[in-house]
């Protein structure tokens, strides 16, 4: 079976961006391939220099995980941080990934704008944290969403680098993956970039929204007086809102707003009262289990200790032969 490796930061809920770019592919892909999805605190200490409601953000993703349908006996479902070995191949990719090329990815660019008191050396070798975390199960498929195509390209770089400087191919290249050959990205309802945990908060839907906070949030999106020549090409945001609604919405109920866009005769309080309602259609069982999920502390541990395990023995493996490769077996 391929292998297949992703994680999400524990940096706040999950939105529908993390659904339709990463959750939905997991799911599907725990029955086929053999997975390893994670937690991703470590990467969350980049960005989060206060640790104190990590435990909680921790447990709540990951109940929102299984909310979704990751089931903890049909793959790896664990915390980045319970596999210590990371930091170990974390160490020796960064002596392979070139400064120069880390300094102009367009994650760090746009972090160190967000944090300009915070330039930390972890934010700048956050890709390399990431490819040592997808290496380190030798996996070659990588569901995630559009926003993580450069890092994955850095991966298969490091991966060439390494096995040409110390020979060994210990890893195969990892390519990003999702079903339906397009990676996703779901864009905010303000009508600026995408989705996200932490920023955008008001223009983000998230998988804890409460029934009216989503539809405050969608009525609230940007939209125009409609258009007034048939057949023109829509705005970038009404496109969005459109995008929004093909997630979740019927195809009926979506082609009959085309039909009403290309006529002249839309009425966008209308369309976004639809989309309001399948949001809340789609978002309120996800909620509710991982509520619930996440007041089984024990069952929760159980699920972190059990992916760990299977986590660590594939980890272990892998860095015998990253160790053989780079010559540190001594004995
Ligand atoms: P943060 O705001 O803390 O940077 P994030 O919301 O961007 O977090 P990550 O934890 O960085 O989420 O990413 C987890 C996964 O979700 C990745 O696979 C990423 O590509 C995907 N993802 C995040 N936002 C979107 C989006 N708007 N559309 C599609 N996929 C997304």
């Amino acid at each position: 079976k391929e292998i297949v490796m992703s994680g999400i930061r524990p940096t706040g809920f999950l939105h529908l961006g993390n659904y339709f770019g990463a959750l939905r592919n997991f799911v599907r892909m725990q029955e086929e391939y053999n997975c390893f999805f994670m937690v991703a605190d470590l990467h969350a200490l980049t960005t989060l220099p206060d640790t104190k409601d990590l435990k909680t953000n921790i447990t709540r993703v990951l109940a929102e995980h299984l909310a979704c349908g990751l089931d903890p006996n049909k793959c790896a479902l664990y915390c980045q941080s319970h596999v210590y070995e990371t930091s170990e191949l974390y160490l020796y990719l960064n002596m392979i990934a070139m400064v120069g090329v880390l300094e102009k990815t367009t994650t760090f660019k746009d972090k160190i704008r967000l944090q300009p008191g915070n330039i930390n050396a972890g934010l700048l070798t956050y890709p390399v944290l990431q490819a040592a975390d997808i290496l380190l199960h030798r996996a070659k498929l990588v569901p995630v969403g559009k926003d993580q195509e450069q890092h994955l390209e850095m991966a298969r770089d490091y991966v060439n680098r390494f096995n040409h400087r110390y020979g060994g191919e210990v890893f195969p290249e990892p390519f990003a993956f999702n079903y339906g050959s397009e990676l996703i990205k779901v864009p905010s309802l303000d009508g600026a970039g995408k989705m996200s945990k932490s920023e955008n908060q008001y223009a983000t839907l998230y998988l804890s929204d409460p029934d009216d906070q989503i539809r405050k949030k969608v009525m609230k999106a940007k939209t125009d007086s409609g258009p007034t020549e048939p057949n023109t090409p829509k705005p970038d945001y009404i496109e969005n809102i459109f995008l929004l609604m093909k997630l979740v919405s019927a195809p009926d109920v979506i082609k009959k707003f085309e039909e009403d866009y290309n006529a002249c005769t839309i009425r966008y309080g209308d369309m976004k009262k639809q989309l309001a309602e399948d949001m809340v259609r789609f978002i309120a069982p996800i909620r509710e289990k991982a509520e619930a999920i996440q007041q089984d502390t024990d069952y929760l541990k159980k699920v972190m200790i059990q992916g760990a395990e299977k986590a660590r023995a594939s980890a272990q493996a892998t860095m015998q032969l990253t160790r053989e490769a780079i010559g540190l077996n001594y004995y």
